[in-house]
C-alpha cells in the first residue's frame, strides 16, 4: 500500500516524502508542476536512495485521478497540492477557488469512489483571520482576509461536513504556521517563482546577492522591536508532523484541525540578525509602510499536536536559518 502525496514535488511535499521514505513508507506523488519541477524528486533520490513514483496530473482532472487510484493501491492521502500566493489570489480568485476548492472536491469524490477515506490536509494559520489574539488555539473562531485564506476555510468546512456525513472518514487538517528552512543536505528547499512574497526566501535572496535589499513592512507594531512577529517552523519538523498525522488517522475518526507551530514568536529584525550571524552576509533593509492585511503577532498554541500526534517541534531558529542558508548558497538559482 502507498500513500498518495498530492503536490509532492513542492516545498513541503518533497520534505515530507523524504521523511516518509525514512520510515519505510511507499509513496505515489501526483503534481501538475505548476509551481515545482521534477528536479526535487531527483534530489529526493539523492538523499534517500529512493525515487518516488511520479504521476504528472492535475488534481482537477477527475479521469486522471481515477486512473491513478485504479493503477495504485492507495491507503491514505496527504493533500498539499494547491496555489498559495496571497497577493496573486486577490488578482486571480477564480484560479484559487478552482485549484484549491474544486480540485479538493474532485480529489475527495475520487477517494470516496475508491473507498480511501483517510486524509491529511494542508491548512494554514491564516484561517484564524485577524480578530484573534495569539497564542492561537484550534477552538477559536475562524475567518478569512483574502481569497487564498478563504479557500483554506472553505476546504476545512467541506472536510468537517464530509466527516460528519460518513463516520468512515478520518481527516486531519494541519494548520501550519510559517514553514521555513530546508533539508540539512542542502539538496531540497523552497524555490519560489519570481520575487518571493514570504520573508525567508526574500532575506536569503538578499544574502546571496540576487536581490538588493529587504523591505521591512512596518516598524511600529506593538512587538518587541516594532516589526511583525511570526511562529517560524522548520520544514523538516513540519514534514515529521505529517508522518505522525498519518499514523494518528488510524485512531481518530471525524475531522480534527491541529496547529503545527512551535509556540514561539520571532520578529522580522530578529530573523535578519540571525541570518546575518549565520551567513556572514550583509542584509541591507529599508523600513517601509505596513503591508495591507498584516497583523502584528501570530503564534500557535501547540499543545494539541503533542496530545493527539505525539509531535512537537525539535529544531530551533539556528537550524531553521542555517539550513535555509545552506540550501540557498548551494543553489543560488533554486533547482535551475
Ligand atoms: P508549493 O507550491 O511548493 O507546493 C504545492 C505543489 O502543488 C506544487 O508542486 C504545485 O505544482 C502543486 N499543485 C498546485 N496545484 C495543483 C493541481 N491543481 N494539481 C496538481 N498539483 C498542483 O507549496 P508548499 O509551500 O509546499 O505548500 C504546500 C501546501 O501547504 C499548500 O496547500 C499550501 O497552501 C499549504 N501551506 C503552505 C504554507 C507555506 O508557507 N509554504 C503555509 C500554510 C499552508
Ligand atoms: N515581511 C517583511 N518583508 C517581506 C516579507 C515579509 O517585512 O519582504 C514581514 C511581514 O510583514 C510579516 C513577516 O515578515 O510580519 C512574515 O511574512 P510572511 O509573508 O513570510 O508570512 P505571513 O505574513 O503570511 O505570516
Amino acid at each position: 500500500m502507498s500513500l498518495l502525496i498530492t503536490g509532492g514535488s513542492g516545498y513541503i511535499g518533497s520534505h515530507t516524502v523524504v521523511e516518509l521514505f525514512t520510515v519505510g513508507q511507499d509513496v505515489v506523488v501526483v503534481d501538475n508542476l505548476a509551481n515545482s519541477s521534477t528536479k526535487s524528486l531527483e534530489r529526493i533520490e539523492q538523499i534517500t536512495g529512493k525515487k518516488p513514483i511520479f504521476i504528472e496530473a492535475d488534481i482537477c482532472d477527475k479521469a486522471a485521478m481515477e486512473n491513478l487510484f485504479t493503477s495504485h493501491d492507495i491507503s491514505a492521502v496527504i493533500h498539499f497540492a494547491g496555489l498559495k500566493a496571497v497577493g496573486e489570489s486577490t488578482q486571480q480568485p477564480l484560479s484559487y477557488y478552482h485549484n484549491n476548492v474544486a480540485g479538493t472536491v474532485t480529489l475527495l469524490e475520487v477517494m470516496a469512489k475508491f473507498n480511501v477515506k483517510k486524509l491529511v490536509f494542508s491548512s494554514s494559520a491564516t484561517v484564524y483571520g485577524d480578530k484573534n489574539e495569539s497564542p492561537l488555539v484550534e477552538t477559536m473562531p475562524t475567518s478569512a482576509t483574502n481569497p487564498y485564506g478563504q479557500t483554506k476555510l472553505m476546504v476545512e468546512s467541506i472536510l468537517f461536513d464530509l466527516a460528519k456525513s460518513d463516520p468512515q472518514w478520518s481527516i486531519i487538517s494541519l494548520r501550519y504556521f510559517n514553514p521555513i528552512g530546508a533539508h540539512k543536505s542542502g539538496l531540497i528547499g523552497e524555490n519560489p517563482n519570481g520575487i518571493p512574497n514570504n520573508l525567508l526566501p526574500f532575506v536569503s535572496q538578499v544574502a546571496v546577492g540576487r536581490l538588493a535589499a529587504l523591505n521591512v513592512f512596518g516598524d511600529d507594531y506593538d512587538t518587541v522591536d516594532g516589526t511583525g512577529v511570526r511562529d517560524y517552523i522548520h520544514v523538516v519538523d513540519l514534514a515529521k508532523a505529517h508522518v505522525q498525522a498519518v499514523n494518528a488517522l488510524a485512531d481518530l475518526s471525524g475531522c480534527t484541525a491541529i496547529n503545527i507551530g512551535t509556540g514561539n514568536g520571532t520578529s522580522v529584525l530578529q530573523i535578519v540578525d540571525k541570518f546575518k550571524e549565520v551567513s556572514g552576509a550583509d542584509i541591507p533593509f529599508n523600513i517601509r509602510e505596513r503591508r495591507p492585511g498584516d497583523i502584528a503577532t501570530v503564534f500557535a498554541e501547540a499543545k494539541l499536536a503533542q496530545q493527539l500526534l505525539g509531535w512537537q517541534a525539535e529544531l530551533g531558529l539556528d537550524e531553521m536559518i542555517s539550513d535555509t542558508w545552506r540550501w540557498q548558497s548551494n543553489n543560488p538559482n533554486g533547482f535551475e
